[in-house]
């Protein structure tokens, strides 16, 4: 759905002009220096293009699906590279907060995703877990008011930059499908988090420091505060 023509018109021609005149041109020295300049990175924060699809009493523009696909045609005729720094925070980073955060954990972290601040990742994909990610092996297992989420996670998009997690952990264990599945807001300083080697993807370079980096994150066993922040007001 588009809900005003005029605006979605605006905002296209201004990502446009931004694709065109800053992006493009940079596109062989991001191959060859595997970087994105942090000039680009302020001037996509200033652009709100971290909060597209964030709802606007969160800071961000609250596109509909329609806006968002017009708008990714035009950032999609540059490097990918470009378009994963801001791919999670539209997308698997935030999206788990927007539909089922509790209203604390909205206000805390959307407008921070929102502006760019922090980096969102999602965590569910693990090294025997992939297209049947309802058979992941990673526990959280209640202690308190805190969870012990122990395992390991594969190919997670923006993990080196990410300020937080979406992690996705079983604690049912009877339950050895979707069903016994939890959602988790892992912040990324939480102690017993390890990150692996970056992966190399063909066609995406910029991987350092231009958040679009894949890695391994280990959580072997962690315990915070921060770790209790289940995604919505129960577990499963
Ligand atoms: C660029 C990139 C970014 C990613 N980012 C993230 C991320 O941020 N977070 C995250 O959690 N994960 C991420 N992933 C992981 C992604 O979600 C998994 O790669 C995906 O779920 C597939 O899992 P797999 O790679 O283990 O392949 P597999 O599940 O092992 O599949 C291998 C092949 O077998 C086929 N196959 C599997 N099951 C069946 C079946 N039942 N019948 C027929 N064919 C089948 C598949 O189609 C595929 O061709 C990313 C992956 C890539 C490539």
């Amino acid at each position: 759905m588009i809900r005003d023509k005029e605006t979605l018109d605006h905002i296209t021609h201004t990502i446009r002009n931004f694709v065109n005149d800053q992006l493009v041109p940079l596109e062989h020295w991001v191959a060859e220096n595997d970087r994105l300049p942090e000039e680009i990175i302020e001037q996509m924060r200033e652009l709100g293009l971290f909060g597209l699809t964030i709802p606007e009493e969160y800071g961000g523009l609250g596109v509909t699906m329609e806006e968002e696909v017009t708008l990714a045609f035009e950032l999609g005729r540059t490097s990918p590279a470009f378009r994963s720094l801001i791919g999670t925070n539209n997308g698997i980073g935030s999206s788990g907060l927007v539909i089922d955060g509790t209203e604390a954990q909205k206000q805390k972290y959307l407008p921070r995703l929102a502006s760019g601040e922090i980096i969102g990742s999602f965590c569910l994909t693990e090294p025997d877990s992939g297209s049947d990610a309802a058979s992941l092996k990673t526990t959280a297992v209640r202690d308190g008011d805190t969870y012990i989420i122990n395992g390991t996670k594969r190919y997670i998009t923006n993990a080196p930059q990410a300020g937080i997690f979406t992690v996705m952990a079983r604690t049912d264990p009877q339950n050895k499908r979707a069903g016994g599945i939890s959602a988790f807001i892992v912040e990324s300083d939480t102690p017993g988090i390890t990150l692996g080697k970056i992966d190399k993807k063909m066609g995406q370079k910029a991987r350092i420091p231009a958040m679009s980096s894949l890695t391994t994150v280990s959580c072997q066993p962690m315990r915070s505060s921060a770790v209790s922040r289940v995604l919505g007001s129960k577990p499963r």
